[in-house]
């Protein structure tokens, strides 16, 4: 029998709708004058980049909020970028700070993160956040790895006590991935590029979450029958990182690609800033 599909699509479409709730709440409670603002920063023109802002501004508007989306050129220092981020964190009507992950090399990348105030770090992306998430306080996790956590408990996907293993050490996805899983009492084992006998420890994850940024690198027979498969890659010919068709019908639960992560990470980031927001008015 086929896994269950663990449809980030369909579930992103319920949030969205009690997310637009919360924000007419809000709206009504600021006289209309005060729609939450989601501020965008995009650095250079890459294409997918600029994809992703879009769709999270549409987002945005979808539920009833605003988004600000400043676009910044291919040049920006990390001076220019960081009085950007500075004059955000000042503006009281914007509630969330996204900044677009990959900024050009000039940019210090982390000095202009961990520069997002971390009451509108809804994209969970400061070195504050991350440890005051890891260790268990109240913090905007990761907007993908926490998507792929929400996902995972609305399914029920029983967690505690499981072994994951997460193919990824990257500071927004693979680590934090990992230390959510941590917190909800799975045994975790991160992979990378320097893991010696990746299939044998894919073979053990009754959780496999694939964050590697390679189209089908995971393949089909690493991978355990009856496992929940999780992939974050999205790759040109609509492929993820996991080699997923021969699974299909041996895994416990898996999240297609695409409609499985990608959704759940822009309605978890909406979430969030309407949480901020939340947060702000009270
Ligand atoms: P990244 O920063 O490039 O990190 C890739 C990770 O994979 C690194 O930790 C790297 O290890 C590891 N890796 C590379 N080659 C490997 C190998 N041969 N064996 C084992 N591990 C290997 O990528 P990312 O930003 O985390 O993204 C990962 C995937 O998720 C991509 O497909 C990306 O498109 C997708 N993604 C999706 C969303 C979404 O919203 N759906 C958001 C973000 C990312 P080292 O650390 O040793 O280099």
């Amino acid at each position: 029998m086929a896994g269950l599909v663990l449809d980030g699509k369909a579930y992103s479409r319920e949030l969205e709708a009690e997310l637009q709730e919360r924000v007419a709440k809000l709206k009504r409670k600021s006289g209309d004058a005060d729609p939450p603002i989601l501020a965008t920063i995009l650095v250079g023109s890459d294409p997918a980049s600029a994809t992703y802002v879009r769709m999270k501004g549409n987002a945005c508007r979808r539920v009833g909020m605003e988004s600000l989306a400043v676009e910044l050129p291919e040049q920006t220092t990390t001076a220019e970028l960081l009085a950007q981020i500075d004059a955000l964190n000042a503006n009281p009507r914007v509630r969330g700070i996204l900044l677009q992950h990959p900024v050009p090399s000039q940019i210090d990348e982390r000095a202009c993160f961990d520069r997002i105030a971390l009451d509108k770090d809804v994209d969970g992306v400061t070195s504050l956040g991350f440890g005051r998430m890891a260790l268990g306080e109240p913090a905007y996790g990761s907007a993908t790895p926490a998507g792929i956590m929400r996902l995972l408990r609305h399914y029920q996907i029983e967690i505690q006590g499981r072994e994951a293993v997460v193919v990824g050490r990257s500071p927004i996805l693979g680590k934090p991935m990992a230390m959510m899983l941590l917190g909800a009492n799975a045994t975790v084992t991160i992979c990378h590029s320097r893991t010696r006998n990746l299939p044998e420890i894919v073979r053990r994850a009754e959780i496999l979450i694939g964050a590697v940024g390679r189209p089908e690198f995971i393949r089909a027979d690493w991978i355990r029958d009856g496992a929940v498969v999780v992939d974050a890659g999205y790759h040109p010919g609509g492929v993820g990182d996991i080699e997923l068709g021969p699974v299909i019908e041996r895994c416990s639960a898996y999240t297609p690609v695409p409609g499985g992560v990608g959704p759940m990470t822009i309605a978890t980031l909406i979430a969030q800033t309407v949480e901020a927001a939340e947060r702000a008015t009270r």
